[in-house]
């Protein structure tokens, strides 16, 4: 029995010993279900273009990249890899916006990162950093929204999408206005707060793009415990993956890799995937239900009716990540992911007023947990 079913058993153009293919949401596109996140490589040059070229040669068509990262070189590096592949490639290109976003500098934005990449259009191009409350900056008139509309009529894009952090109820309704082709957010075994999220979007034939399905590589290290109690006989980032992979309605796992070594890993294992042996992804998802159960004193369903706190605290971001370090056993993920909250929004902002409390409908003992994630996170 294959240890994950293969959520989508659509036509395999071509690598089929390793790499499948899903549709890309209702866009008519077939996406590698590995593709590859651009923000890890380094600055040594050769290598990325081997590494970009490897991908390509093992199957992965999708590629995300942005001018933001790698400290404004993601892209420049990214390029020399695309020159003279085939013309299917994927490259989604990704630019935030603001209330001074207008629709010129939206349009220029989308020229430059075509510049810097060498390619004539965006298969995606996404609206990236995008929540809820940007949605009145994007819709404005004269704004980002006209100049994407713009931009798909002249043929620089072709279908647009975007990804953020917001909540997931707020990432439904966003997918639920109908303006977009596709969503990227966070998903792996441990970060399952957008799945209902991921599972309308399948509804709505929307794209998922899931980001950090092996979470960096973080799931493959102290997770012993958690694998004995899943039951698992495959190392986690394998197990990871294949969660990733399984959930019916994501069109792509997209991992981030910088060198030859690393594509050659993943494509391996997802090759595996259909030959291993072991779980399914209903039983995988019931054991670690059964893991949240377990802890004493209730677990956060993220609903984020104690949202908004006075002081800017993101709550269920700290309760999600208690979870994941005394449920799972997770320390270092735990750690690492709360070391990346806004300064404005992080725990040192709490004045332990209890409101939160109040509103959970868990009664989680909010404050209390706090105190022990202060130690986690003390240097
Ligand atoms: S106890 Fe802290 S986190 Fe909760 S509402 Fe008050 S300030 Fe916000
Ligand atoms: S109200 Fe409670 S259960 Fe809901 S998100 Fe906040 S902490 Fe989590």
């Amino acid at each position: 029995m294959p240890l994950f079913e293969s959520a989508h058993r659509g036509p395999l153009h071509r690598h089929d010993e390793t790499m499948r293919y899903r549709e890309l949401g209702r866009t008519g596109l077939q996406v590698s279900a590995l593709s590859m996140g651009c923000m890890r490589l380094g600055e040594d040059q050769g290598v990325n273009t081997a590494t970009v070229s490897r991908a390509i040669e093992a199957g992965i068509n999708y590629f995300e990249t942005t001018r933001g990262y790698c400290g404004g070189q993601c892209q420049h590096r990214v390029a020399p890899g695309l020159v003279d592949q085939p013309s299917e490639i994927i490259v989604s290109g990704k630019g935030g916006l603001n209330p001074e976003t207008t629709e010129y500098s939206f349009r220029q934005e989308i020229e430059t990162q075509l510049e810097i990449l060498g390619v004539s259009h965006f298969k995606f191009y996404q609206v990236g950093w995008f929540s809820w409350g940007r949605m009145p900056h994007l819709l404005r008139r004269g704004g980002a929204l006209d100049a994407l509309r713009r931009a798909q009529d002249e043929g620089l894009v072709h279908h647009v999408g975007f990804t953020g952090h917001d909540t997931p109820e707020n990432f439904t309704r966003c997918i639920e206005t109908g303006l977009f082709d596709s969503l990227t957010v966070p998903y792996n075994l441990f970060q399952r707060e957008y799945e209902p999220t991921i599972a309308r979007a399948g509804e709505l034939g929307i794209g998922v793009v899931a980001m950090g399905p092996v979470a960096g590589g973080l799931l493959g290290d102290g997770c012993e415990a958690l694998e004995r109690e899943l039951g698992l006989d495959v190392p986690m980032v394998e197990a990871a993956l294949g969660f990733v992979l399984a959930n019916p309605h994501v069109s792509t796992a997209c991992s981030g890799m910088s060198t030859v070594a690393m594509v050659d890993e993943n494509v391996a294992i997802a090759g595996r995937l259909d030959a291993a042996t072991g779980l399914d992804f209903e039983s995988i998802s019931a054991r670690l239900d059964r893991i949240k159960t377990d802890l004493e004193g209730g677990v956060c369903t993220t609903c984020g009716y104690c949202q908004p706190c006075p002081q800017g605290v993101r709550v269920p971001r700290y309760m999600v990540e208690y979870l994941n370090w005394k449920g799972f056993g997770l320390e270092s993920w735990a750690r690492n992911s709360l070391g990346h909250v806004p300064e404005g929004q992080s725990l040192d902002q709490c004045n332990e007023c209890g409101e939160c409390e109040e509103k959970c409908p868990q009664s989680l003992p909010i404050r209390a947990r706090f105190e022990e994630l202060r130690d986690l996170l003390a240097p």
